[in-house]
């Protein structure tokens, strides 16, 4: 299994919210510590688990929490951000909202 730099993880996550028409946190920071967070958890486990998110013990398991999570499809649209706060609805962005702690829908499955 080849690893993930962060720079290979930060064009992910790039590619990830051009695909889905969603923006990237503002705030390059906290942007750079979930960044890290996805690329080490891809150099652990060999997928892009979820950075906020413990797993649940295979990639089988984790399928729904491999980012972008099944969650965000739902809480981007509802709540303006995903669980992380990584990804911005492009109307949340353009409010200048701060993103704020959202329910865990995986603890709701
Ligand atoms: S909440 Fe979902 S979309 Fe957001 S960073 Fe975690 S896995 Fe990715």
């Amino acid at each position: 299994m080849s690893g993930k730099s962060l720079a290979q993880t930060r064009l992910f996550t790039e590619m990830v919210a051009q695909k889905q028409g969603w923006v990237l946190n503002s705030d390059r920071d906290f942007c750079e510590t979930l960044v890290e967070g996805l690329a080490s958890n891809f150099n652990r486990y060999g997928y892009f688990l979820c950075p906020c998110r413990d797993t649940n013990g295979s990639r089988d398991a984790d399928k729904k929490d491999i980012c972008p999570c099944q969650w965000s499809r739902l809480d981007v649209p509802e709540h303006g951000h995903c669980y992380c706060a990584l990804y911005l609805s492009r109307a949340f962005a353009a409010s200048g909202k701060e993103p704020s702690g959202i329910p865990d829908r995986r603890e709701s499955k």
